[in-house]
């Protein structure tokens, strides 16, 4: 396996935000925006009512159980998903993976791209530098805070608690999280403003973060 570009799935899922005329949580993946593309979600149910092609047929027999991806044109592609799924955060994720797919291009489906579109979709439903953000007004992070506001998964919201508290990654190209900061800045204000503001201003907490954010 060539090694998956996490840099560049996070970059893509960052770009992605900054052009939203919005951004509320959880991100409604059906809404977003993509230049020059027509992204069409259905439920395999509802393209299969309308088409009358088989549900298992689409989905090849359910080798496709959560999502996937119809070509149409270069710019007009349908993502399929499983609406039957009882996890929501699930469904969503799925959404947010198969549009990493699109947004990178993968011509082919293996281990690589695979990763990347999980990254993809990790930075697009619940950007690290957010969580970074959150953490540094205070705001105790638990699973259960991550799958109410981010609508992820027990599963997805686990493996975004291990980032919490650690310093951003070696390949983590911070160039988009001042304005994603700024558009969240409603967002991040109502979820911290419960909370005591004073030491957000202590010196040595804001050394502790610029050591945090900068040491690359
Ligand atoms: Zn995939």
């Amino acid at each position: 396996m060539n090694n998956p570009d996490y840099k560049n799935a996070r970059k893509s899922a960052s770009e992605i935000l900054v052009l939203q005329d919005e951004l509320s949580f959880p991100i409604d993946v059906e809404k977003i925006t993509l230049k020059g593309k027509n992204i069409i979600f259905s439920s395999y149910k509802n393209y299969a009512s309308k088409t009358g092609i088989d549900v298992s047929e689409l989905s090849c027999n359910g080798m496709f159980e959560d999502a996937m991806i119809i070509n149409h044109t270069d710019e007009v592609k349908i993502i399929l998903y499983n609406s039957d799924i009882e996890s929501k955060g699930r469904i969503l994720w799925s959404k947010a993976h198969e549009l990493g797919h699109i947004v990178l291009k993968h011509k082919q489906q293996g281990e690589k791209e695979e990763i990347e579109a999980n990254t993809f979709a990790s930075q697009l439903l619940l950007p690290q530098c957010l969580l970074k953000e959150l953490v540094k007004n205070n705001l105790r992070i638990t699973t259960d805070y991550i799958i109410t506001k981010f609508g992820l998964s027990k599963a997805a919201a686990e493996s975004c608690m291990k980032l919490v508290g650690k310093k951003l990654e070696n390949n983590y190209d911070a160039y988009y999280d001042d304005i994603i900061i700024f558009k969240c800045s409603d967002f991040i204000k109502n979820e911290t403003k419960n909370n005591i503001r004073s030491s957000y201003y202590d010196n040595d907490i804001e050394d502790e973060r610029n050591n945090w954010l900068y040491d690359l």
